[in-house]
């Protein structure tokens, strides 16, 4: 009965908002181990809400780094793609430029020819 009258207070520890962790002294409800704890020091339930900021941190950090695996093969595949492209160009430039010399030596002979044949009608 006389245990009943007596207030307990939280022995928990909270910031202080600026610089330092002070003792809870809230009007404690639990006790552990001989220890009064106020609803949220209380130790079930400050672990369960450490369980649950871990899963999620872990659920966040596990999206992160699926994030960070897709970004990493997108890259990889758009080196991929730009060697490709840049070989490509290569040799699409060299080809263009042997069909241009090609051209170019084929206008010259019916050139010559055209002046030949002019030559030949004058
Ligand atoms: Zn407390």
């Amino acid at each position: 009965m006389a245990d009943e009258l007596v207030k307990h207070t939280c022995c928990g520890y909270k910031w202080d908002g600026s610089s330092e962790w002070i003792t809870c002294h809230k009007t404690a409800k639990y006790n552990w181990a001989g220890k009064w704890y106020c609803g949220i020091h209380d130790p079930v339930k400050v672990k369960a809400r450490e369980k649950k900021r871990n899963e999620k941190w872990e659920e966040k950090y596990s999206e992160q780094k699926r994030i960070r695996e897709i970004e990493r093969v997108e890259r990889e595949k758009n080196n991929r793609i730009k060697k490709a492209m840049e070989h490509f160009c290569e040799r699409l430039t060299l080809e263009f430029m042997e069909t241009h010399k090609a051209f170019e030596w084929i206008k010259l002979k019916i050139w010559r020819k055209g002046s030949d044949n002019g030559n030949d009608k004058d």
